[in-house]
């Protein structure tokens, strides 16, 4: 056997991935599975962006472009930043990587040092604690509560800062709650950030999923100063459905971004030359499919918050933004089926998948077990099909 790395300590295999796994061999096998596990849109990408790639394609732009992205990709990007978040960047101030998760991967591998701590509030999408870990840092983890709108509030922030404090993270709208701050939310935190020197990490990914008239704002944004120790991240891939074309970027100080493009030109090199075409597209191109997408998720949002509220045992609350809601489903442990109790979220979602035919993610790998992730991109007919199951279900358990 050969033995494998040390910095793979603590790598689980994702839960999430496990279960969504289970789902899609029950499907597979005939089983008629309602699908709240998704993290992607289900809408399919734009036509207009699809013949951009296609012209890409007959165009000869199949080969190696620069590391950090082509200059029409970074000028849309530029563009995008003015127009939707009032912020000002330079082409080397931008980095274009494949997909979102890989800019954030080569920023933690760029900044965080062993020994380092990275404060992530929980709940936290699973991937930032696990790649600060795979950097040598040490992840510091702030709980939130339903009771604050899931969201960290600047005395936490402040109350968790030790001289060993390299960056935050901040996901807003956040991924699995949905919560978002506010433009006053976001400036306290980084009044907090500027007066002890710590980076902010603004995942904006689900910036254009906002409902409610809820406006998503850059908090680098609040001022030139904060702009100046933060590093912005987003993509194409929830905004315009093209999870699969695998672009994301990054928009920060001159010097991270060279570092990322470093990393990036020793391991991946660019991102794929016809997706970045597409991007050009997705970012210049007419914006009206990103609204109708929000428009129909916020119907979904509606109609699955009703409904698991009226479920005994089941709170939830409204989410702003993304297109998932984190249930809280406490309420329901404890209880029975066939002499098994039901202690937590993952033997919740597994009874679920098995007895209801629906597939939700258990909130234990987010960082809270009280409650399971549901995924609103799948359509309003099977979203209310679906919540009708797990009622059913859960009122068979003793
Ligand atoms: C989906 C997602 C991303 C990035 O996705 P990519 O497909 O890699 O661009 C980043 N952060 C969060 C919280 C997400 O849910």
């Amino acid at each position: 056997m050969i033995k494998l790395s040390s910095r793979l300590h603590g790598l689980e295999e994702s839960v999430t991935l496990a279960i969504t796994a289970k789902a899609k061999a029950l499907k597979a096998s005939g089983k008629d599975i309602i699908g709240f596990g998704a993290g992607e849109p289900d809408f399919d990408t734009p036509e207009n962006i699809k013949n951009a790639a296609i012209k890409a394609i007959k165009d000869g732009q199949t080969k190696y472009t620069a590391v950090g992205g082509i200059n029409e990709l970074k000028d849309a990007i530029i563009a995008k930043l003015k127009r939707d978040n009032n912020l000002d960047y330079a082409r080397d101030e931008v980095i274009v990587s494949c997909g979102g998760k890989h800019s954030i991967y080569n920023l933690f591998q760029a900044v965080l040092d062993t020994g380092d701590e990275i404060i992530i509030p929980s709940p936290y999408w699973v991937s930032y604690p696990v790649m600060a870990s795979l950097a040598g840092a040490t992840p510091v983890v702030v709980a939130t509560t339903e009771k604050s709108g899931f969201k960290m509030t600047a005395r936490d922030f402040a109350s968790r800062i030790t001289d060993r404090t390299k960056a935050v993270v901040i996901n807003s709208p956040s991924n699995p709650t949905g919560a978002a701050y506010t433009a006053a939310e976001l400036k306290g935190l980084a009044e907090v950030a500027l007066k002890h020197h710590v980076l902010i990490i603004s995942d904006e990914i689900y910036e254009k999923l906002t409902y409610g008239g809820f406006k998503s704002s850059s908090i680098a944004s609040a001022s030139y100063e904060v702009k100046g120790i933060t590093v912005v991240l987003n993509g194409v891939s929830k905004a315009y459905s093209m999870t699969g074309w695998r672009i994301g970027y990054a928009a920060g100080p001159k010097e991270i971004i060279k570092a990322m493009s470093s990393i990036q030109s020793q391991s991946t090199s660019n991102p794929a030359s016809i997706s970045q075409w597409a991007a050009v597209e997705a970012l210049n191109g007419p914006q009206n499919t990103v609204a109708a997408m929000a428009k129909e998720f916020e119907k979904r949002r509606d109609a699955m918050v009703k409904g698991l509220n009226a479920i005994k045992g089941v709170t939830a609350i409204t989410p702003q933004g993304a297109f998932y809601v984190f249930a809280n489903t406490s309420g329901v442990y404890g209880k029975k089926f066939k002499e098994k109790t039901i202690k937590g979220s993952v033997d919740l979602a597994t009874y679920l998948l098995d007895e209801a035919g629906v597939a939700v993610v258990p909130g234990e790998p987010f960082g809270d077990d009280a409650y399971v992730r549901l995924s609103y991109a799948t359509s309003l007919e099977q979203v209310n099909k679906g919540v009708k199951r797990i009622g059913e279900a859960i009122k068979r358990l003793e």
